[in-house]
Order: C-alpha cells, then structure tokens, then sequence
C-alpha cells in the first residue's frame, strides 16, 4: 500500500489526519472544501522530497500516479509532452534509445516531471546546464477555481516563473511539454579521483568546470585536521555505447526499518574509511544508470535509518566564502560526533533558472544526511544554518523540514513576490512552517 509520508519519515504524519483524492486524466474536479474538514490541497507525487514540502497534515494530498501518460514525442526535435505524475525511469525508458537524455536529473529516477518542476530540481550537469526549469517549454495548470492555465515563458509569465520551484503551492500541474538533451549513447566515459582533502576539491572542480558535463564528489565528512573534507571526486560525459542498455527495476530491497542504532558514528567512520581507500579504476567507461542513480539499486535505503528517519541538510554557499564555510560546516559536524552517512559536495554554476523560489544559486553545495536524533540533530542543524546564514546562503527546500520563518525570509527574499501566485486553496507542512500567518 502506498505511504504517504516524505523519504525522511520526519516529520511523521498520521494517517487519519491526510485525506487523499486520486487526480485522473481529464475527469479530475477538485473536491468541495466547505463540505469537508480539511482547509487544503497539495498534489503529492513519488514523495521523494525528504521532509514536509509534499506533505498537508490535516488537509487534501492530491495523488498524480494516475497521471502517467505520453501525450506527444517529438524524436526528431527532442520534445516531450507527457502527463505530470510521468516518472523519470518511464520517460528514460522511452527515450534512451533514441540517443535522447533527461536535460537535468537528480540522483534518483523515481520521481515525477511535476515533482521536478515544483523544486525546480538540479543534477550533476548544474554548472553547465542549470535547473530542469530551463528546459520546460509550457504546462498546464489546474487552479482550484477550476481554471486551467496554460503557462510558457512567454504565456502567464508570472504564474510560469512561480511554479517552477514553486513547491506545489500555485495549484495542480496537469501535463507538461520540455525540451530532450541530444546523446552519443547509453554510455558515460567517467573519471574517479581521490583527494586528500578540500583545497584538493576546489582544484578539481575548477578544472573540471570546462570539459566535464558531470561532476560531484562524496565526502568522508568524519575526516579531520589536514584531511578534512577528504574523498572521491567523480566527473562524466555521455559516450557510445556497444551494447543495447537494459531497463532494469531495483531488485534488493530494505524490507523493514532497521534499528535506529545501525548508522553511528563508528559503523559510518568504518565505512568511510573503506570507502576513501578502495580500490578505484580512475578510467572507466559505464552504463547510465549506475553513474546517475546508484542509491536507486537497493529500493526503500532509507529504512535504514530506523523508525525515527532521518534529516537531510542541504546548503549552498556563494563561491567566495567557500574556503571558510566548507571548513567552518566539516569542523562543526566533526567536532559533534554526529555522522552523515551520505555527504555530497558539488559546485553549482551561474545559469539563472526562471523559477521565483528557484534553491541553486552560484556556489558550493553540500548535503548530508544525518539519522534523527531528536533535539541533538536539531541543535547541530542549527550551528550549522549559523554559517549558512553568516555567508548568505540558503538551504535546500526539498530537503528540509525544520527550517525556521526567519531563515526562509533570509533565503527566499522572492517570496512576497511568489505569495501573489499561490493558488488560496493550496498549502502544505512546509508553507505552514515557514509563514504561519
Ligand atoms: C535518493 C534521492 C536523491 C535526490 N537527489 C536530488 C538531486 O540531486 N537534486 C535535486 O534537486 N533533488 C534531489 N532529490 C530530491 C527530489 O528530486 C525532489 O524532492 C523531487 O521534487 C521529488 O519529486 P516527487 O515526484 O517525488 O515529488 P514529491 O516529493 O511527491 O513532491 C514534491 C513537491 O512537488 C509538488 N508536486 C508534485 N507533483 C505536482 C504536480 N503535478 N503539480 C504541482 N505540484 C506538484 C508537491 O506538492 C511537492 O511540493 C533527491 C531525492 C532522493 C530520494
């Protein structure tokens, strides 16, 4: 049965408090809201947010699984108009072996077009090709009045540039049509390279910037003194491939949540140094698949955060403080004891996305996932919005689910500018945190 939660399980939602209506192609009406208890609406797709952003405590999700239709390929332009609740693994299916590839992807391919709009998500290509909002030719929206807008950059500009990365809030994307990325084939020709510590990071990323379509780089974020901020540094482009790419589903997967206790500071230290020092092949030629989505391989990881879940942190930093926040961040997280898991460092460019609320912004990013150990995890997120804020930077929507309104009006400073656009019938966990009014 599918749960209604985010992928962090925090903050958790009971059940009976989140009614939930399926939207169905062209047939949809929303439901009457003076005849029900429930003040609100927010469309919920694959809920790969982590924290609160697809989540309407005491409100109406709107589920868009069943909004899962092609509606036009364009194979000889590279454009696509597919329904909005179409995942990223079905529309790679259809267009891989066309030589056609998603403009920008996340590390996961089991979310929605709709879902990637509303964050306006950014992959491994940002310093070269921006936020997937780049790329969208037109949508269109379902208000609650039951208006439908047809938004492009050059139609309902306001409402176009609110909703991409306007967190669900502007109402109900039905379908949307954006432009393909031209291939050679299936493959990536990938370069992996340890580095010793963050100056050998920035040299890296610098260098990488021109030639190199991808780049991100894991950090043992429980490395210290000379070696702090050590790790591996991954860089790719798409190349030809001999062979026929096979679509596969994840096989393994965490059946249950497992203790709270597996991922501490001792299990994730033995790991990290397993993994700083495995054996690399710098050179290597590899299928897609893999090099975007290695987490995708083992279905519902996050279980392995316990019942409790876990938070993620995701921060940028502008380019010129990144010497002094990246070391400021490390040296908190290690002088904590607490250990992210998964730590990721990469740079973001300086393509303007459209989006009002767009989260990339020239810089670094960092994002870490910490297991939820209530108050000390709070606590430690807090010292850490304390550089992120002392920088002026900004965290990562999507990811959050503790961000406080103060912070979000440092962040977002747009956000008056987007309250005009929000659909009034339209909220969220997120929305009610950030802007209690
Ligand atoms: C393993 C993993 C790796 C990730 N890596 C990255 C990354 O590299 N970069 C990145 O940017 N993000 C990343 N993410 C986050 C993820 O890409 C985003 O949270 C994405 O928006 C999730 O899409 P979804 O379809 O699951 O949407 P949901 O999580 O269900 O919803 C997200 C938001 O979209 C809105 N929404 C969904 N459908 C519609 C619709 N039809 N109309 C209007 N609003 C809608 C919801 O209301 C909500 O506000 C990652 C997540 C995971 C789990």
């Amino acid at each position: 049965m599918k749960i209604y939660q985010s992928w962090g399980h925090y903050p958790k939602i009971d059940k009976d408090k989140q009614d939930v209506y399926h939207v169905y192609p062209d047939s949809f009406s929303f439901p009457d809201l003076e005849s029900s208890d429930a003040p609100s609406f927010l469309a919920f797709a694959q809920g790969r947010s982590y924290g609160d952003v697809c989540l309407n405590e005491d409100g109406i999700l709107l589920d868009t699984q069943h909004l899962d239709h092609f509606i036009h390929y364009n194979k000889e332009k590279g454009i696509l108009r597919c329904e909005a609740g179409v995942t990223f693994e079905n529309i790679l299916q259809l267009i891989v072996p066309h030589n056609w590839f998603l403009p920008v992807t996340p590390g996961t391919k089991y979310i929605s077009v709709g879902g990637a709009i509303a964050n306006d998500i950014h992959g491994k290509n940002h310093h070269k090709a921006g936020t997937f909002g780049k790329y969208v030719l037109k949508f269109e929206l379902l208000r609650s009045n039951g208006e439908r807008v047809i938004c492009s950059p050059t139609e309902n500009t306001g409402l176009f540039n609110a909703t991409i990365g306007g967190l669900g809030l502007t109402g109900l994307i039905n379908w949307v049509e954006f432009s393909l990325k031209k291939i050679p084939g299936s493959n990536i020709e990938q370069e992996t390279i340890r580095f010793n510590n963050l100056e050998e990071f920035y040299r890296l990323s610098d260098e990488s910037d021109e030639g190199w379509e991808y780049t991100v780089a894991w950090i043992d974020c429980l490395a210290s003194g000379d070696e702090l901020g050590r790790g591996l540094f991954m860089r790719g482009n798409h190349c030809e491939s001999n062979k026929k790419h096979k679509f596969k589903h994840s096989k393994l997967s965490v059946p249950f949540n497992a203790p709270g206790f597996l991922l501490n500071k001792y299990t994730v230290n033995a790991f990290n140094n397993l993994y700083f020092k495995k054996p690399i092949k710098q050179y290597s030629k590899v299928d897609y698949d893999p090099f975007f989505y290695p987490l995708d391989a083992i279905a519902n990881w996050n279980k392995l955060y316990g019942k409790k879940g876990f938070m993620q942190y995701q921060c940028v930093i502008p380019k010129e403080h990144r010497e002094t926040a990246m070391h400021e961040m490390l040296s908190i997280i290690t002088a904590s004891g607490q250990a992210s898991f998964l730590s990721v460092l990469k740079e973001f460019g300086d393509i303007k996305s459209p989006g009002l609320l767009s989260f990339p912004r020239p810089g670094i990013t960092l994002a870490l996932d910490f297991p939820n150990r209530g108050q000390k995890t709070l606590d430690l997120l807090n010292e850490l919005d304390v550089v992120t804020q002392k920088y002026n930077g900004s965290v990562y929507p999507a990811k959050d689910a503790r961000m406080s309104p103060h912070a979000f009006s440092q962040y977002y400073p747009n956000w008056k500018e987007f309250e005009k656009y929000i659909d009034p019938h339209f909220s969220s966990g997120f929305r009610r945190r950030v802007d209690p009014k």
